[in-house]
Parts: structure tokens; C-alpha cells; sequence
């Protein structure tokens, strides 16, 4: 067996790449974790939890300690990466001044080189004794006297002693795990667990990856090929610089499985659902027909696509999990309300979520004119009403008197009952969490011979580029409404420097005059409620002294429900002309006459909230703009996410971008919380493999469940991280 062979022999080596620093390091940082429950609960720390977990513990990145470098090179090189090199000790000394130190002298016969240390043992000093030979790694620094190391890693030799042939691997750790230790157990892991495969060779053969255990041994112990005499160097630069950017063959097998795993828990679920059973909704014929007809503009072609495939999917007796998603101003809307009649002309219920009450009571209004002339009742649920009003609303609802409801998270309690609910619409679901999605399941009706859980229909105006959705919905199905109601005018955005406020105050005052509406957005200020409130009242006070003429409102995150819904209704009724608001008009609000809009300190906004605040804008038929007031000097990051905003109006191409300035863990946001973790692979960068590990998963299911099953235990354990409602 030549593969294990060579395991065993490049554990050996790492063993002892792995002594010259324990050999060194102070004693207090070589853990003694002789306990073995004090080893078990820092090594759960780290998600090492089984043996196998220590197997698929891959290091960070290598140090190349396989080969010397002479003095006079690694002092002439002048480059950060850190060299080894093997001398004899001229002379080491202690100094105090500047400060206390130890400075020893290695010579190896091209040139000198000082050992620094201003932390260090006496028993270190002592090992350094003029005449030893010592070999010593680290970044080499051109000092006063020539090259020289601060802090190396160094052992004094006894006799000859070999090179080790294989990189030295840095793992992730912990406190109270050092390197040395962590490398010591993965070794025997390595020995002791079985790497074979458990796909099929049939799945793997066209995928053209290594084998599972070339690839491990490859990460754990990579050898450098530059080292032997068959290969030349730039080959050996090349497989280390494609170990380190993790494209190497081995870190693309490692990644493809982890994905493929991830894949498999969630398609798992979805098929589960699929042996569910919800209420067949078919097309009756009459209400959504009727509302078609009824409406003001013909749906786009995106829309009808989402409706169509939203009503496949409503008429089959399991339960739906669709996502609907598309840019804000798509008109997601109109086909939620769709939805919701499918349900009510099939006698049944609906209810429809929103994470604020703003956006809940703006659903309320469309569905309420769109429903009620199709003689369809519409309730109405909130934290603010009376209780004499929302007793009276239970009880219909209840009753089943009133089959559509829209509301805020009060619609999850456990007060609410449906007599008959067949589909929840949750919009922005991301606000949402997996407790409340399970919450929904419960309200279908589950009396007389039908269990049935509601369909849900999950709406997000942030639209998502598609491989990531592959990956973090893949329990889900998805439509996308990529396109937007003829006749919009695109929003025209300003970059401003804020020097130049008052040309803006300017600009407003005009727009106001003219009719049009304007919202001014306050800076965010982070981790700070308080603060975020005295920006905006101070903001509002000044706006309000600059514009005597105009009506100014003020809507922020303090406000009781009741006063922010009236402060909403005036800016919408056209009472209030400029309204100085905080983020909490990020989401859903439509007031087509309002033209204007101003974001101030805009470098501090992430890119996904600037362009939901600017979708607020461009909802009418008048010129609209948006002008990013921001504050020199700017962060790298802050002027590419600005120049972003300024290019782009398009939703998908502002999410791809604001992907790769963030990375997907941030990007996610509270879904990463019920979302598999990705420790190796890259859901920007490795793509192209969330596809092939998709169609690899559905057809294991089909075919190979047991090789699905064996592959889940090996990554996944006991574990069900990647396991959600
Ligand atoms: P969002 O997807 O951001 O929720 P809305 O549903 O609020 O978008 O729709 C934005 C506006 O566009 C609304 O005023 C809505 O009535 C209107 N609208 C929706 N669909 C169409 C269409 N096909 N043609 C014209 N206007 C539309
Ligand atoms: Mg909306």
C-alpha cells in the first residue's frame, strides 16, 4: 500500500518539522494539556470534536523548512518571507541597553547573522553557546549591523540532522493549543483514520480530482516539488503559490466535497418537504384572473414568469418554500397578492409578514385596494393597535371571516389562529429568523384528515448572484424578478463631498418648491442607538431652520409604532415635504412623488443599504436623484463601495460587488446564522464548484443514497450545522 506508506513517512517528517519549535518556544506557551476533558474542550473549540474532524483540520498555510538558505542570500534578499538558515554561534551576549535583550551571532561562512530576542529564557541564552550549531527560521530584517532575525524560531543541533521533507503545515489554533501539539494529533489521525473514498468511483472519475486521501495527505504534509532534482524551481513556486491561493488540485477536492456536502443536508430537506403535505391551491378561475384585469399596468414578463412558477408550485399538495427575489421597485408586491388569492379562491387563507411596521402597513394599503374591490377581506395586525380592535381581528381571523392578514411579527405569536391558513407571505425574510419560519409551519390547520403546513412565499429585495444562492437556499426554490415596470427613469446619483452641503440644501429647496418630496437620510453611527437618535433630532432641528417655508418630518427607530405610522402618512399624504429619517426607511417604502433623496456621511452605509434607500426614489414619473453626501478622507473600501453605487443601478451587479468587498460570511447576514458554514470553500472564488456539487448531490440522492449518507457522517458527524426548518 505505496500511498499509506508514504502517509506514514510524512508523518514522520512533520513530526519533526514539528520539534523545533516546541523546542523552543517559551514553556508557557507549550500547553500542558496532560487533561485530557481540559484537551477535549479546546479542541471543541476549534470544531474538533471527532478524530476524523483532526483528519479535516487543514492548515492555514505552510512554513518551508525543507531547505537552507545561505546568510549572505537571506541578508541580501530583502523580501518579507521568512527563511531558514544553520550557522555556528560566534558570540551571544545580553544587553540592556536600549533595553534588556539577547543578541547572539550566527556564522556560516558566507556571512553573519544576529539572533535578536527581547523576550527570552536564560535557558535559551545558555543553549546558544558560542560554537553550536543552530538553525534558525524567520523574516530576515536588514539591521544596523547586517541582517538580522527578531524572535526566530531556532534549535541547536546535536550531530546531523536531516532537513524535513515536507513543508511544516500552520493549523488554525487555539489557546492552550500549540502548533507542535496540533500537528502531533492530526499526524496520528492521519495514521489512524480511514481515508478512503465513500463516493463512487463513477461520481468522482469525470470530475477529474484527486483521490480524498492524496488530497489530505497533499494539504497536511505537501512536499515541495522545487526540492528534488527532476523538477525546477518555478515548478515548485508555482504548486506553493497554488497551495497558498488554495487552487491547488488537492484544496479543489477538499472544497468540491465540502460543498457537496453542504449541498446534500440542505437537498435532504427539500426533498423532505416534498413528502410533506399542504393544501393543493389550484387556479380557480376568479379572483386572480380578476385581479389581472383589474390592475392599472399588464405585469412585466419577470412577473409573470414568478407568478407562473409560484403557482405551479401553489397547486401541488406539498408544502412551498419559494423565494421570491428581485430589486426593489420590481414589483414583488402585486405578485405576493396574487399568491394570496390563489389561496382565497381555493377558500382558504392568507397572511402576510413584514419586519416594521411601516412596510407591514404599506402592504396592508395595496392589498387593501387591490383586495377589497373583489369584495376580499383584508385585516390588519400590529403591535400598536387597541386591544379591543385586535381582540376583534383574532376572532375573525379565527373564525376564518377574514382571509387575508397582513401584520408584523405579531402574527407569529401563539394568540394568532388561523381556521384554515394556506399560505404565509414573509417579505425581507432575512429579518426573519428559523424560530419564526417554524412558527409558521404550526398555524396550518392540522384538525380533520388533512395535516397540512402553509406553503410560504419568502420575499427579499436583495438580490442575491446566483451561485450563492445555489449554496445558502438550496433548501429553497427561487424566482427572480429581474427586471423592472416600463417607464422608469433611472435615479441619477451625485457624489458630494459634504464641504458642499449647502449647493444641496439649495437643490432641495427647489425640488420642494417645485412639488416634488424629499427624504434626507442621517448618518449612521455605529453601535450607538442613542447617538443615531441625537444625529437624526439635531439633523432635523437644523433642516428645519435652513427651510422655514417647508414642513420637515422626522421619522426614526425611537418612535412608538403609532407616531412613526403617522409621521409616514403625512409624508405620503404630501403633508410633511422633506423628511429626515434614519435607516428605517431602508426597506419597502413607496412614495412615488418623492424625487429627491440625500444620504449624508453616505461612506458609512454598506452597499446593499444604499441602493434599497435610493430604490425609495425613481418610483415616479418625475426626474429623480440621489445625492451621496460624504466625508474625506475615504477608506479604500468606502470609494470603491461609493463608485459602485455611483456606476451601477442594478441590483445584481451591486450584489456581486458588494460579495467580493465584504465576503459572503458578512453578506449574509443573520441567514449565515441558520446557514451551513463554509470553512475551505469560497462561495466567490470557487463558483464554478457549488454547480458541480449541486448536480453531483441530486444525483447521489437518486442513485448512490448510501455513498450521500457515508459522505455526510465523514463531514459532517453528528453534527447538524448545516440542518435547518
Ligand atoms: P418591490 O418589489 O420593491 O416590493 P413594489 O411591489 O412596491 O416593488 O412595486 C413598486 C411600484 O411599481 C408599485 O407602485 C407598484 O404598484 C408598481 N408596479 C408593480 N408592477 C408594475 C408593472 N408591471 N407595471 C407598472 N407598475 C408596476
Ligand atoms: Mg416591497
Amino acid at each position: 500500500m505505496p500511498a499509506l506508506a508514504a502517509a506514514r513517512r510524512r508523518g514522520v517528517a512533520a513530526k519533526k518539522a514539528a520539534k523545533p519549535a516546541k523546542a523552543t518556544q517559551p514553556a508557557k506557551a507549550a500547553a500542558k494539556s496532560s487533561d485530557p476533558a481540559t484537551l477535549q474542550s479546546r479542541l471543541a473549540k476549534l470544531g474538533l470534536r471527532r478524530d476524523f474532524d483532526l483528519v479535516l483540520h487543514l492548515p492555514l498555510r505552510y512554513e518551508d523548512e525543507t531547505r537552507l538558505a545561505t546568510i549572505a542570500d537571506a541578508s541580501s534578499a530583502q523580501s518579507a518571507e521568512p527563511v531558514q538558515v544553520q550557522g555556528r554561534v560566534v558570540r551571544t551576549e545580553v544587553m540592556y541597553r536600549p533595553r534588556r535583550q539577547l543578541v547572539s551571532r550566527i556564522d556560516d561562512g558566507s556571512g553573519v547573522l544576529v539572533l535578536r530576542f527581547f523576550n527570552f529564557y536564560g535557558s535559551q541564552a545558555a543553549a546558544l553557546a558560542e560554537g553550536a550549531t543552530v538553525r534558525a527560521f524567520g523574516e530576515v530584517k536588514s539591521g544596523f549591523f547586517g541582517g538580522e532575525m527578531i524572535h526566530p524560531r531556532f534549535r541547536v543541533l546535536r550531530g546531523e540532522e536531516p532537513l524535513p521533507e515536507a513543508l511544516t503545515p500552520v493549523y488554525p489554533a487555539g489557546a492552550g493549543l500549540s502548533q507542535a501539539l496540533l500537528r502531533k494529533l492530526i499526524g496520528r489521525a492521519l495514521e489512524e483514520q480511514p481515508l478512503g473514498e465513500v463516493l463512487p468511483e463513477a461520481v468522482l472519475a469525470p470530475l477529474g480530482m484527486p483521490s480524498f486521501r492524496d488530497a489530505v495527505l497533499a494539504l497536511h504534509h505537501p512536499r515541495p516539488l522545487g526540492a528534488g532534482s527532476t523538477h525546477s524551481k518555478s515548478a515548485g513556486r508555482r504548486e506553493a503559490e497554488a497551495l497558498r491561493s488554495r487552487s491547488h488540485p488537492a484544496w479543489r477536492r477538499m472544497k468540491f466535497d465540502e460543498l457537496l456536502a453542504q449541498q446534500l443536508s440542505m437537498r435532504i430537506h427539500y426533498r423532505e418537504r416534498r413528502a410533506r403535505s399542504a393544501p393543493p391551491l389550484a387556479d380557480a378561475g376568479t379572483l386572480t384572473r380578476q385581479l389581472i384585469a383589474k390592475l392599472p399596468f399588464t405585469l412585466t414578463r419577470a412577473q409573470a414568469r414568478a407568478w407562473s412558477e409560484i403557482a405551479h408550485d401553489l397547486a401541488a399538495p406539498h408544502p412551498m418554500h419559494r423565494l421570491l427575489q428581485g430589486d426593489v421597485g420590481s414589483g414583488k408586491t402585486v405578485v405576493a397578492a396574487l399568491a394570496a388569492l390563489r389561496a382565497v379562491e381555493n377558500g382558504w387563507q392568507a397572511a402576510v409578514m413584514a419586519p416594521t411596521e411601516i412596510l407591514a402597513e404599506q402592504h396592508y394599503r395595496k392589498f387593501h385596494e387591490w383586495l377589497t374591490p373583489l369584495g376580499v377581506k383584508v385585516a390588519w395586525l400590529t403591535g400598536s393597535q387597541s386591544t379591543a380592535e385586535r381582540k376583534r381581528m383574532l376572532a375573525e381571523v379565527e373564525a376564518g371571516d377574514t382571509p387575508v392578514v397582513v401584520g408584523t411579527h405579531a402574527l407569529f405569536q401563539d394568540k394568532v389562529r388561523f381556521s384554515a391558513l394556506a399560505l404565509a407571505i414573509v417579505d425581507e425574510q432575512h429579518r426573519f429568523g428559523v424560530a419564526q419560519r417554524l412558527a409558521l409551519r404550526k398555524k396550518g390547520r392540522n384538525s380533520g384528515d388533512t395535516p397540512a403546513e402553509p406553503h410560504q412565499l419568502m420575499m427579499s429585495a436583495t438580490p442575491i448572484p446566483r451561485t450563492l444562492s445555489m449554496s445558502v437556499y438550496a433548501d429553497l426554490d427561487v424566482s427572480v424578478i429581474d427586471e423592472l415596470p416600463p417607464g422608469r427613469k433611472p435615479v441619477t446619483t451625485k457624489l458630494v463631498a459634504d464641504t458642499r452641503r449647502l449647493e444641496v440644501v439649495r437643490r432641495i429647496r427647489e425640488a420642494c418648491r417645485a412639488g416634488r418630496q424629499a427624504y434626507w437620510v442621517c448618518p449612521l453611527i455605529e453601535e450607538s442607538e442613542t447617538l443615531d437618535l441625537q444625529t437624526a433630532l439635531d439633523t432635523h432641528a437644523a433642516l428645519t431652520a435652513e427651510f422655514p417655508e417647508l414642513r420637515v418630518g422626522l421619522a426614526h427607530g425611537r418612535l412608538a409604532p403609532a407616531e412613526k405610522a403617522q409621521v409616514m402618512q403625512d409624508f405620503v399624504a404630501g403633508n410633511t415635504h422633506l423628511l429626515v429619517a434614519t435607516t428605517v426607511i431602508e426597506v419597502g417604502v413607496d412614495v412615488p412623488n418623492a424625487s429627491m433623496m440625500v444620504i449624508e456621511h453616505a461612506e458609512r452605509f454598506g452597499l446593499a443599504q444604499l441602493h434599497q434607500l435610493r430604490g425609495r426614489v425613481g418610483r415616479g414619473t418625475a426626474e429623480s436623484a440621489c445625492i451621496l453626501l460624504f466625508q474625506n478622507p475615504l477608506s479604500g473600501n468606502a470609494r470603491a463601495r461609493l463608485k459602485t453605487i455611483f456606476e451601477s443601478q442594478d441590483g445584481f451587479a451591486i450584489a456581486e460587488a458588494d460579495l467580493r468587498l465584504r465576503g459572503p460570511g458578512e453578506y449574509l447576514g443573520s441567514r449565515q446564522s441558520g446557514a451551513p458554514l463554509l470553512r475551505f470553500a469560497d462561495l466567490v472564488e470557487d463558483a464554478s464548484l457549488v454547480a458541480t456539487a449541486r448536480e453531483t448531490a441530486e444525483m447521489l440522492l437518486d442513485r448512490h443514497p448510501d455513498a450521500a449518507r457515508r459522505h455526510l457522517e465523514r463531514w459532517l458527524g453528528g453534527r447538524s450545522e448545516f440542518m435547518k426548518a
